[in-house]
Order: C-alpha cells, then sequence, then structure tokens
C-alpha cells in the first residue's frame, strides 16, 4: 500500500510522520533529527539558484539574513496590509503592494510564501522517501485552526508545487487529539492548549463514543515561542543600548544571533533556573555578557501567557462551559515546555495537564494517524466538528466536487470556479450536495437549482462561479455566477435541516469504511472525464488538421485513441493515465503543427483585416 505520509507544517519547524503499523512515527534525517527548520535560504551557485531548507538555511539567517526566509507561514494566504505591524520586524524584504498576495524580494527575483512552503514540504517528502525506500506522493497536512480558506489553499498549494497531493487539510488540535488516542474516552470535554513557535491556539473539544466534536476554538496567530524570544531580545537590545551605546538593530546580523542566542537562552530556563546570555557587538571585540534568573524571564512573559489564558476562557464561555468541565487537558507545541506554562493552564483548568507525548511531534503524528484513515487502514477513528458534514456541488460524472470541508469551523465561505459540459450551454444545473463519499449518489442531496442566461460558448469556456457561505447560525448560501454575463442565481439552505446527530455519525463512519473504495472510484471517474474531453479535442483536431498529418502518424494517433478507449472501458485509473499519458506524445508534434498553423491563420486574418 503507497504511503500517505502526515506533514505538520509548522512556524517554526516542520515535521514528517507515518505510520508504523498501528503507531504514528516522526520520520528522521540521516543525522536523526525530526524536526527541520522552517526556514528557507536562497543562493546563486554559478549562474544557477541553489536552495538550502532546514539547519543549513538556519545558518545563514546569520549570514546571509536578507535570503533566507522564515516564519513563512505567517504569510501564507495573506495580503500585504494584513502585516504591516510586522513587516518592520522582519529582515527580507517584501515586493510591490500592487501584487495580490504578499511576494517576497529576495535578490532579483520573487517568491510567494507557497512557493517557498513548496522548498520545506519537498525536503519532508525527499527525506520521508529515503526513509521509507518508495515514492510518496500523498499526504495530509496540518494548519492551525484559526487558518482562513485562502490560508488553507496557500497550504494546499504548496503541497501541490512540492509534487504532493493533498488529502486532507487537518485542524492542528484535532490532530493532537488524533495522536494521543483519545476516542478510546466514553465520554467528556477535552481543551488542546497549543503554543508553537508562531501561533497559539485553544480548542475545546468534546468526545462521545469515538467521535470528536469542536465546541469552540480561539486563539492567536500572532502569539507565540517567538515572542518569547522577541522579549529577551528587546532585553538585550536595550541593554546594549544603554550600556554600549550601540543600536544592535541597525546590524542585521547581529540582531539575528541575538534571535537565536535568546531562542537557546530561553529554551535553557525551562530546566535550569539561570542561564547566562553572551552577544558579540558589531565590533566584533566586545561581549555582552549577563546571567537571566527563570524568575526574571517569566516576568518578561507573563503577559504574554496570560493573554493565552484569557483566550482559553474565551473559549470556554463560547462553548458554555466551565474549567471545571474539562476532563483531560492536551499540550501541544515546542514552548509548552516553559514551566510557567503548565503551571498557569492547570491552576485554570483545576487539572494537571498532559504533556506525555513530544510536544513537537504530536501535531504530524496525529497527520499520519489521518492519513492512515484516508488510506483506508483505520476506520475505528472518527471526527466531527463545527460543520458536520462537508459540502459540495455534483460535477461532471456524477462526482462530488467538495467546497467546504467537514470540520470547518464556521462562519466560513469558500469558492470554485466550474466551466460548462456541451457547446452553446445557456444554463447550468447546480446540485448542492452533503457529505463524506466521493459520489454524489453516496451523499445527502441539499438543493437544486438552476443559473439561467449563461452567455452560450464552447464547452470549457464559460466560467461559472460558486461560492458557498456558511454564516454564524449554519445557515449557507450557495451563489452560481456567469462571470462573463454577470448573471447569478443564490440559493439558501439549512444543512443540519432534518439532519440528527445519529444520522451525521453515520454518514461519516460509513464514509470512513468507505473511503480508499470511493477515492479510487472518483480517481478512475476523473480520468474518465478527463479522456473524453481530450479525445473530443483530439478527434475534432484530426478533422481539421488533416492536410498537417502524415499516414504513419495518423495511424499512431488512431491506435493510441483506440488503446484510450479500451482503457475507458475496462480499464484501471493507473492505466488510464499510461494511456493518457502515451496520446498526449503521440499528439505532440501534431498539437505544436496545428498551434502554428492557426496562429498564422489568425496573423492573415488581421492582415486582411488592416486593408
Ligand atoms: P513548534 O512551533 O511547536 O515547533 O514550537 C517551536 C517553539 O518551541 C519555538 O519557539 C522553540 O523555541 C520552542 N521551544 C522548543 N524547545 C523549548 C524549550 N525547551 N523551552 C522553551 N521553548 C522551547
Amino acid at each position: 500500500m503507497p504511503y500517505v505520509v502526515g506533514i505538520d507544517l509548522g512556524t517554526t519547524n516542520s515535521l514528517v510522520a507515518y505510520m508504523d503499523g498501528k503507531t504514528p512515527r516522526a520520520i528522521p534525517d540521516e543525522n536523526g533529527q525530526v524536526a527541520l527548520s522552517s526556514i528557507v535560504a536562497f543562493f546563486q551557485e554559478g549562474l544557477s539558484e541553489a536552495v538550502l531548507v532546514g539547519e543549513a538555511a538556519k545558518e545563514r539567517l546569520v549570514t546571509h539574513p536578507e535570503e533566507t526566509v522564515y516564519s513563512v507561514k505567517r504569510f501564507m494566504g495573506k495580503g500585504q496590509e494584513d502585516l504591516e505591524a510586522d513587516l518592520k520586524h522582519l529582515p527580507f524584504v517584501f515586493a510591490g503592494k500592487e501584487k495580490e498576495g504578499i511576494q517576497i524580494q529576495i535578490g532579483e527575483k520573487t517568491y510567494s510564501p507557497p512557493e517557498i512552503s513548496a522548498h520545506i514540504l519537498r525536503a519532508l517528502k525527499a527525506r520521508a522517501e529515503k526513509f521509507l525506500k518508495t515514492t510518496v506522493t500523498q499526504a495530509v497536512i496540518t494548519v492551525p485552526a484559526y487558518f482562513n480558506d485562502s490560508q488553507r489553499q496557500a497550504t494546499k498549494d504548496a503541497g501541490k508545487l512540492a509534487g504532493l497531493e493533498v488529502l486532507r487539510i487537518l485542524n492542528e488540535p484535532t490532530a493532537a487529539s488524533l495522536a494521543y488516542g483519545l476516542q478510546k474516552e466514553k465520554e467528556g470535554i477535552i481543551a488542546v492548549y497549543d503554543l508553537g513557535g508562531g501561533t497559539f491556539d485553544i480548542s475545546i473539544l468534546k468526545i462521545k463514543n469515538g467521535i470528536f466534536q469542536v465546541l469552540s476554538t480561539n486563539g492567536d496567530t500572532h502569539l507565540g515561542g517567538d515572542d518569547f524570544d522577541r522579549k529577551l531580545v528587546n532585553l538585550i537590545c536595550d541593554e546594549i543600548l544603554k550600556t554600549h551605546d550601540v543600536d544592535i538593530q541597525t546590524f542585521p546580523e547581529v540582531l539575528q544571533k541575538a534571535r537565536l542566542v535568546s531562542e537557546k537562552v530561553k529554551c535553557g530556563l525551562s530546566s535550569e533556573d539561570s542561564v547566562e546570555i553572551v552577544l558579540t557587538l558589531p565590533d566584533q571585540k566586545t561581549q555582552y555578557k549577563r546571567q537571566i534568573t527563570r524568575t526574571e524571564f517569566e516576568g518578561l512573559i507573563q503577559g504574554l501567557i496570560a493573554r493565552t489564558i484569557d483566550s482559553c476562557r474565551q473559549a470556554l464561555s463560547d462553548a458554555k462551559l466551565e474549567p471545571s468541565d474539562v476532563k483531560e487537558v492536551v499540550l501541544v507545541g515546542g514552548s509548552i515546555r516553559v514551566p510557567l506554562i503548565k503551571e498557569r493552564v492547570g491552576d485554570l483548568f483545576q487539572r494537571e495537564p498532559h504533556s506525555e507525548l513530544n510536544p513537537d511531534e504530536v501535531v504530524a503524528l496525529g497527520a499520519a494517524v489521518q492519513a492512515q484513515i484516508l488510506s483506508g487502514a483505520i476506520t475505528d477513528m472518527l471526527l466531527l466538528d463545527v460543520t458536520p458534514l462537508s459540502l459540495g456541488i455534483e460535477i461532471m460524472g456524477g462526482v462530488v466536487s467538495r467546497l467546504i470541508q467537514r470540520n470547518a469551523p464556521i462562519p466560513t465561505t469558500a469558492k470554485e470556479t466550474y466551466s460548462t459540459q456541451v457547446d452553446g450551454q445557456r444554463s447550468v444545473s447546480i446540485h448542492v450536495v452533503q457529505g463524506e463519499r466521493e459520489l454524489v449518489a453516496d451523499c445527502r442531496s441539499l438543493a437544486k437549482f438552476n443559473l439561467t442566461g449563461v452567455e452560450p460558448m464552447p464547452a470549457g469556456m464559460p466560467r461559472i462561479e460558486v461560492t458557498f457561505l456558511i454564516d454564524a447560525n449554519g445557515i449557507l448560501n450557495v451563489t452560481a455566477k456567469d462571470l462573463r454575463s454577470g448573471k447569478e442565481t443564490t440559493v439558501e439552505v439549512t444543512p443540519t435541516y432534518g439532519l440528527s446527530d445519529e444520522d451525521a455519525e453515520k454518514m461519516i463512519s460509513t464514509s470512513m469504511e468507505n473511503a480508499k473504495a470511493d477515492l479510487e472510484k472518483r480517481q478512475l471517474i476523473e480520468s474518465k472525464n478527463e479522456a473524453e474531453t481530450v479525445l473530443r479535442h483530439t478527434e475534432k483536431a484530426l478533422v481539421q488538421g488533416a492536410s498537417l498529418l502524415d499516414d504513419a502518424e495518423r495511424t499512431n494517433i488512431e491506435n493510441a485513441i483506440s488503446d484510450l478507449k479500451n482503457a475507458m472501458s475496462s480499464g484501471t485509473h493507473r492505466e488510464l493515465r499510461e494511456k493518457l499519458s502515451a496520446l498526449d506524445q503521440a499528439t505532440q508534434r501534431f498539437a505544436a503543427d496545428l498551434m502554428s498553423q492557426s496562429v498564422q491563420e489568425a496573423l492573415q486574418n488581421k492582415k486582411l483585416s488592416d486593408l
């Protein structure tokens, strides 16, 4: 069975995990390290561009800060205006405001956050392939519960760029619960407190008969261990300015060094009562040295921790619960090693929090568990969330195109663009469905409506934008719009209407049992759809471009067509992909000639119209 890996794409560190039988394990690199620093360094090697990821890139943070990107997760799916507050802290430059998303300028080139994250994912994919001695093409990637659609989409894009099919974007707290196997609890409320390098999440989950339901989430996408480091960096900067009259903020290399030193000091203080801070000043001679105690450090960060505790209170109140209702507390993320955190969280919930599993690995381990569920090997672990079931529309071949994933925190919105299947189509029928199965026939039908007034064009040309919006009350608005004519139609449905908890649970459990078979069916239908489109175009082209083909080439293409048709009636998904690629090969030269012929014709027409 091919491995589906679980990936924790973290702000500070990223990990990849797999299932070793029934046990999830993080995959180490050749040095036995499981955490890969989420740092990407670019540089020129001769004429070509080279990229380093992880520890090697971390070293270049000090020597080449302008070409080294860290915490890229903060920029995923963001626009320039979202990040104004952060820009002054960052040594790397952002490309112009006119761009839609953030672009990071490295030398002459600009990169989008998904492109940079893709380097991290590629490194993890390569690590997994080396360790598992097989190619890895599918993954489950985790994101903070707070990620909105564009951030989730950016994460998916990064996966795609790295050559990974992202089977599911999974909320980090949900992954952590899976890693702890808390589905074995009969019933109870669980709080997952996740403080990583850059983000904080608190999720209040309800567990009943192996089913997780997220009652509420809260948190801060700008709060984490990096901020603890920053408090120490600020202390160092202030003291150096006072005692040595040097502003190290104007020396990027020294500032980066201060960051690294601060992180080390912080980690040291998790086990020691006192640690020495040592930093060489820009003159390369003088050393700034001082001892810092844990108590002094706790004084610096207590305000930040208090903010996380306030979030926990808010999440509890949103779920209409008291701290004493919480049966278990799970701590996740590297920063929970700071002893004051365990203490404060313990005080709030009046119980000792769980931290038995390695807090750095928990999320990746849970992602591996989810990956195994999707590959069909585990069927007894279920997840339920505020959006109890996924929502989507029917597309060609009776397949579901999912717009909103189950477990999405509401309110939420999602948008996809579709096209027509038949030339000259003037109306499009939209069938809204609910459920986890890949085929419409296995899902619950919620609504059907027609979008009329579509501008008639050849199949595949119109752009029909479908928007799903679930408001805070769980009401789903579906809008279909022809982007060319501007015509649009909206319907409103209540997805949970007439749906009991038992129904939802049953639908999910059946989907888990059938996940693998469904995925195979879906892949087969999708390949068939693609094959139909390719055949339609090729057969049209054979007529239009008949004069461009000699007998041998025509026979070659006709054979490839006939092989593809045979595979469509009896083949597997893999066989179809092979035959599609064979037909693509056979038609390559012909397609190029056809293209240049149409370009010449277009030019000729232009000349005629110029006359
Ligand atoms: P994560 O995003 O979950 O990988 O967490 C990374 C954060 O955990 C970084 O800010 C690290 O500095 C922090 N961290 C790792 N080990 C420790 C430790 N022993 N004490 C305090 N913070 C730590």
